[in-house]
């Protein structure tokens, strides 16, 4: 199957398509800025590298610096693959045909294919996450959630749930219609 390429990261991301099958040519490293605006909500996200066939399928892979996440954190993965999904259908149209995640130190991967049903799904959840952090940003309210990442985490001597005093809430922290928007989750790498 012959493959455009639209961006291209790094040299060994070349090197892991041509193994395996795809016809490839290399280019600069450039990663690919989705963005889309639903309801004031703007959606973005960067993918590594997206491949699209002279008959429009796409296919997304974004590269991993870590291992294969654990079972437990799957869901987080899965999670940026379907976020991808859905930028990519609402601004072109097209429904990607597969996602992937490729994990460079155990060179493992997790596949996505998309469908309609399940990306209007998460588009209502997104949607409805988003509500809940309006409704936060306007009480200035933002609960702790403890977990293992507070053992790295920079804000813990101001956090609650370590007897902290955070900061007073920002005024009109998210006003303009546009600009309040959601990343792409980033996972390991
Ligand atoms: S220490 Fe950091 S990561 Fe843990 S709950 Fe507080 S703010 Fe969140």
């Amino acid at each position: 199957m012959r493959l455009l390429r639209i961006s291209l990261t790094v040299a060994i991301a070349f090197v892991i398509a041509a193994a395996s099958g795809l016809r490839a040519q290399p280019s600069p490293p450039a990663r690919t800025h989705l963005v889309i605006v639903v309801d004031g909500l703007r959606l973005r996200g960067y993918v590594d590298r997206l491949d699209v066939t002279p008959s429009g399928d796409m296919r997304v892979v974004d590269y991993k610096t870590g291992s294969t996440p654990r079972e437990a954190f799957e869901a987080q993965a899965l999670f940026q693959m379907k976020f991808y999904a859905l930028v990519l259908w609402r601004t072109r149209g097209v429904l990607p045909r597969r996602l992937k995640l490729i994990y460079l130190a155990d060179r493992d991967t997790l596949s996505y294919s998309p469908d309609e049903h399940e990306l209007t799904k998460f588009e209502h959840t997104l949607r409805a996450m988003w509500t809940a952090i309006e409704r936060a940003t306007a009480l200035g309210e933002f609960r702790a959630s403890p977990g293992r990442m507070c053992e790295w985490c920079h804000h813990r001597i101001r956090c609650p749930a370590f007897g902290g005093t955070p900061p007073p809430f920002p005024a009109g922290a998210v006003t303009e219609p546009g600009a309040a928007g959601v990343d792409a989750p980033r996972s390991a790498g």
